[in-house]
């Protein structure tokens, strides 16, 4: 058993009688198969004594049970760490920052509140999962769709919340979020935006409210606990086409990436693109062979036009009425064609609805496919086969979306995992997730060998100071370096943690809730953490 710093056994004791008397018995868990039901499958600890162990899980099934437990926890200072389906793999899974901390555990509170058809949004409560709300939709004969990140299993909040995303214009998931209800770290219940105004039908409609808009500060962060929201839905398209374009030179990739972000700031292409290398992950034995053993830049470039392959490649989707996906494709192809002589470009998939979504297969060459058409899946974790079978982590630093950057990216990076005594990636691919940006993914494997997990920790650290030194931070990171990003974003001695803090410890003098999310301790904490 792993109790919270500074609580007695006896202590403890006491607070689960008295969380068992909310719940019931069955809803507290404090045995080591309970407990170890709340440990991140993915750690970079494991088998280590440094691993982030909860003490135990609560799984509360109202508000009214939340508002009761933070009460408790108040009296008794066990600290909580709220997780809504605890999914969060490749981030720390349902596991706390903190060892100790108890994992409150929202599953339970699962329901589609309303889904409002004309004005296409929703509110739910945390353990709605994308499978749950899709299969909630299809039977309500909603004509909605949801935007799911790869994993379906995982929540609407949860991820929302972890400024999570997906591949529809509905991609940016927090952005797509409207008014929250939130249990505060006294236990008082408050509602953000127009929630606040009591019985107002803009609710999930307009997000700012009145006066400061605060719902931001409770994402990504420990100053509420998120037991409802709103989250805007995308009206069922009457088609979706799937195209790709690749283009043939190593050098054009800036033009590429340029032309790319410049369809986007125009609303041409709203929707998730990345950036790949059909050639440098080619699965032909002889580019694959090429590849490997490192031939010039030419070679691979003529290799690839032999074989039809670009040396950079993409997939844009489009969304809508017929006619107008036709006219953004064509003004898209207009212009990539003119920025990159030797584009080519190539329908890969169209659909038109309504159609029987249950009928739609998993396309075989788009791991993505399904997803990208709002019907949740887990076919993502066919992905990477053996070499991330125990895990792994995202290092994801987010760049402008330029190809100036990208390609700087292709040069510090590869460098970087060579120096660290890393296999160097073949590309760093770039996501457009965030309107203006590209997150780099970068999967670090874990392993069962606690000393190759020492030196992958030492490396993700030595990559995050990398990133920095060039202007780089992390869209988001697994709890075991948060403290780590956190630390790079020091302009000003560090004002913005310093704000953070202020906050942190006028909202939650107690420290109770998610100590160490994002970096952000608590005053009871913070000598011993930082
Ligand atoms: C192979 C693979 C592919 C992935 N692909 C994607 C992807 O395409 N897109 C993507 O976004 N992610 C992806 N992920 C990461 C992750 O699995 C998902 O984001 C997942 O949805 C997160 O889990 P969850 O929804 O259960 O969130 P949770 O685990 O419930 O929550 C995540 C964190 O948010 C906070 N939180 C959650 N609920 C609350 C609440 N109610 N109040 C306050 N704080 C709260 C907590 O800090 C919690 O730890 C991927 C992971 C893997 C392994």
């Amino acid at each position: 058993m792993k109790l919270p710093p500074d609580v007695t056994a006896a202590n403890f004791a006491a607070a689960v009688k008295r969380f068992q008397s909310v719940v019931g018995p069955e809803w507290v868990f404090v045995s080591d198969e309970g407990v170890n039901l709340y440990r991140d499958a993915y750690t970079p600890f494991r088998g280590e004594p440094d691993e982030y162990i909860p003490s135990g899980g609560i799984g509360p099934n109202s508000v009214e049970q939340v508002q009761e437990i933070v009460r408790i926890a108040n009296e008794f200072k066990i600290p909580l760490w709220p997780v809504s389906t605890g999914r969060n793999l490749g981030y720390g899974g349902a596991a706390p920052r903190m060892t100790g901390t108890m994992v409150l555990d929202l599953k339970q509170i699962n329901r589609v509140l309303e889904v409002n058809d004309s004005l296409a949004y929703a509110i739910v409560e945390p353990g709605v999962s994308y499978f749950d709300f899709y299969r909630h939709l299809q039977d309500n004969h909603h004509k909605l769709w949801l935007d799911c990140p790869d994993p379906g299993w995982g929540s609407v909040i949860g991820n929302a919340l972890e400024h999570g995303n997906g591949h529809t214009p509905y991609q940016d998931h927090f952005d797509f979020h409207c008014g929250m209800e939130l249990v505060l770290a006294n236990g008082e219940l408050m509602r953000t935006g127009m929630g606040a105004l009591p019985n107002s039908p803009s609710w999930g409609t307009f997000k700012y409210g009145f006066g400061p808009h605060i719902s931001p500060m409770f994402s990504q962060s420990n100053f509420g606990i998120v037991t409802k929201m709103g989250i805007w839905l995308m009206p069922e398209p009457e088609a979706v086409k799937n195209y790709l374009v690749a283009v043939p030179a190593k050098t054009d990739l800036v033009p590429f990436v340029d032309t790319l972000a410049n369809l986007m700031a125009r609303g041409i292409t709203d929707t998730n693109w990345a950036i790949g290398s059909p050639i440098l992950t080619s699965q032909n034995p002889k580019i694959a062979a090429l590849v490997a053993s490192g031939a010039p830049t030419e070679e691979l470039e003529r290799a690839g036009r032999d074989a039809n392959l670009g040396y950079w490649g993409t997939r844009l989707r489009f969304y809508g009425p017929p006619e107008i996906i036709d006219a953004q494709w064509k003004y898209a192809w207009e212009h990539l064609s003119a920025a990159i002589p030797g584009a080519t470009f190539k329908l890969a998939a169209s659909f038109t609805f309504p159609m029987d979504r249950d009928s739609i297969e998993e396309p075989p060459d788009d791991v993505f496919g399904k997803t990208a058409l709002g019907i949740p899946s887990l076919s993502i974790f066919s992905l990477g086969g053996t070499t991330r079978r125990d895990g792994h982590i995202f290092f994801s630093p987010i760049i402008p979306m330029s190809g100036r950057e990208m390609a700087k990216a292709q040069v510090i990076f590869p460098q970087a995992f060579k120096d660290l005594g890393m296999k160097p990636p073949e590309l760093v691919g770039g996501w457009s997730w965030f309107k203006r940006n590209l997150v780099l993914l970068m999967p670090m494997t874990i392993s069962k060998d606690p000393a190759e997990n020492k030196k992958m920790r030492e490396n993700y650290r030595s990559l995050i100071k990398i990133a920095a030194a060039n202007g780089w931070g992390e869209y988001r990171t697994a709890t075991a370096f948060m403290d780590h990003v956190m630390d790079q974003l020091s302009f000003n001695n560090h004002a913005l943690r310093r704000y953070h803090e202020t906050i942190k410890d006028a909202v939650d003098p107690n420290g109770i809730l998610a100590p160490g999310k994002s970096g952000i301790w608590p005053k009871r904490y913070r000598e011993s953490h930082t």
